[in-house]
């Protein structure tokens, strides 16, 4: 059986960075992802100007920004329509000379997809194990496959094989929050063009941006919603639209004015997990990327973000040092307190962010309004400006 060089399991942006990156290393690489095709889904992404940073040492920064729309600014608003802050995203993008992009999840995988050509990407492969053999590592498949690599990526998310495989012990952790999101084209900006959204009502938080024009030309406006709920809860059939305005009837427009606008089928909803940082992502020559090493809540959009950095930095350290387990070993030593330094960020802004009791929101909502911007946006300057391509501690 002839070796594939880096095997990737997952093609979800994560794998699709990490095998664009392997690959202009100069690595032989393949992904195989569970999914039998790309189906677009209809949810969008922020991509904070570190993740354009990285698409721009891969070339793709152009590409990347030309599919979405840029902000320059926060709002962050009280339920009520009150302005608590707004924060200077711009400045942060000028430091690190890369915009913030809005854009549709699906957009930026056609993007990679397109980037890395015919044959690289298996779809319809289910992951079900590896074991390591001799140099490598013997990756076996739903569907009976086998296929040899000299490493073994696990790029397969929250619920990643590859590290139930190499952790048995580790269950991502409920938030306690699930989301809903939406997208759709309005024949008005609704918000002004640049600017993103965000409104903090009782233990709840809405979000609204910008993605772009379509190619009609209306305005593709983006927006979610997180709120308190059991863990696996469901809407009734054909009653996510309801749920969402059961959390925001009556809060500033236009937020009900956005719901309605969304076709039932347009809306997602998905329970918010996260992993307490694993002391360990690999063995051998196996390690982890992306939410199966590190995922986190999403409060400072910074997911995705990083499974990018992560690619970057496995692409350096393989091309750096030619053994390949020593690279492994000081990828993950990169990227491991980075990636729990901004989990643990993300968990920290939640926690101001859902405040249920009105005494707390009051205490919140007045110190946000005395405090500086630039205080407020203090984290996320931690968060995306740093070199993580460089030797800079996070
Ligand atoms: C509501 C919400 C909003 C978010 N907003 C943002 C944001 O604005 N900005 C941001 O940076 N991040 C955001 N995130 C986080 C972001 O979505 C994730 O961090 C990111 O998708 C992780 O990428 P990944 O490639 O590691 O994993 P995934 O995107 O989960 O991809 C994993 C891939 O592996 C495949 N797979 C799984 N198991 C197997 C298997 N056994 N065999 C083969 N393939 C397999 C899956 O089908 C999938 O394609 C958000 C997350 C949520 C839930």
């Amino acid at each position: 059986m002839p070796s594939r060089g880096v095997v990737i399991i997952g093609g979800g942006i994560g794998g699709l960075c990490a095998a664009i990156a392997l690959r202009q290393a100069g690595l032989e690489v393949s992904v195989y992802e569970r999914a039998e095709a790309y189906r677009p889904v209809g949810a969008g992404l922020s991509l904070w100007s570190n993740a354009m940073r990285a698409f721009a040492a891969l070339g793709l920064a152009g590409k990347v920004a030309g599919a979405g729309a840029s902000w320059r600014e926060m709002v962050i608003h009280r339920w009520d329509g009150q302005v608590l802050s707004r924060l200077a995203v711009d400045v942060l993008c000028r430091e690190v000379g890369q915009p913030t992009v809005g854009l549709l999840r699906s957009e930026l995988q056609q993007v990679l997809l397109r980037e890395l050509g015919p044959d690289v990407v298996h779809l319809g492969a289910a992951c079900t194990g590896f074991h390591v053999e001799g140099e490598g590592v013997r990756v076996t498949f739903a569907d009976g496959r086998q296929v040899l690599g000299d490493c073994l990526v696990g790029a397969d998310g929250l619920h990643s094989v590859v590290r139930q495989r190499l952790f048995s012990e580790v269950r991502p952790r409920y938030s306690g929050r699930t989301s809903w999101r939406g997208v759709v084209d309005v024949a008005s900006e609704l918000i002004p063009e640049g600017s993103q959204f965000e409104l903090y009502g009782p233990g709840a938080r809405f979000g609204i941006c910008h993605l772009g024009r379509s190619p009609e030309g209306t305005w593709r406006m983006y927006w979610f919603l997180l709120a308190p709920a059991p863990e696996g809860g469901q809407d009734a059939p054909g009653g996510h639209q309801e749920a969402v305005l059961g959390h925001v009837r009556g809060w500033m427009e236009p937020v009900e004015a956005l719901v309605r606008a969304t076709p039932e089928s347009a809306i997602l909803r998905t329970d918010i997990h996260y992993l307490a940082p694993l002391p360990r992502w690999g063995e051998g020559p196996v390690t982890l990327l992306g939410d199966s090493a590190h995922a986190m809540v999403t409060d400072m959009g910074q997911g995705a973000c990083q499974a990018i950095e992560d690619a970057l930095v496995l692409a350096k350290l393989l091309r750096e040092e030619p053994d390949r387990i020593r690279a492994l070993r000081g990828y993950e030593a990169r990227r491991r307190p980075r990636t729990a330094h901004i989990a643990e960020l993300s968990l920290r802004s939640g926690s101001i962010r859902y405040l249920r009791s009105p005494v707390a929101r009051w205490g919140r909502d007045l110190l946000m309004r005395a405090l500086p911007p630039s205080v407020v946006l203090h984290p996320l300057r931690l968060a995306v400006g740093y070199d993580f391509l460089g030797s800079k501690e996070p």
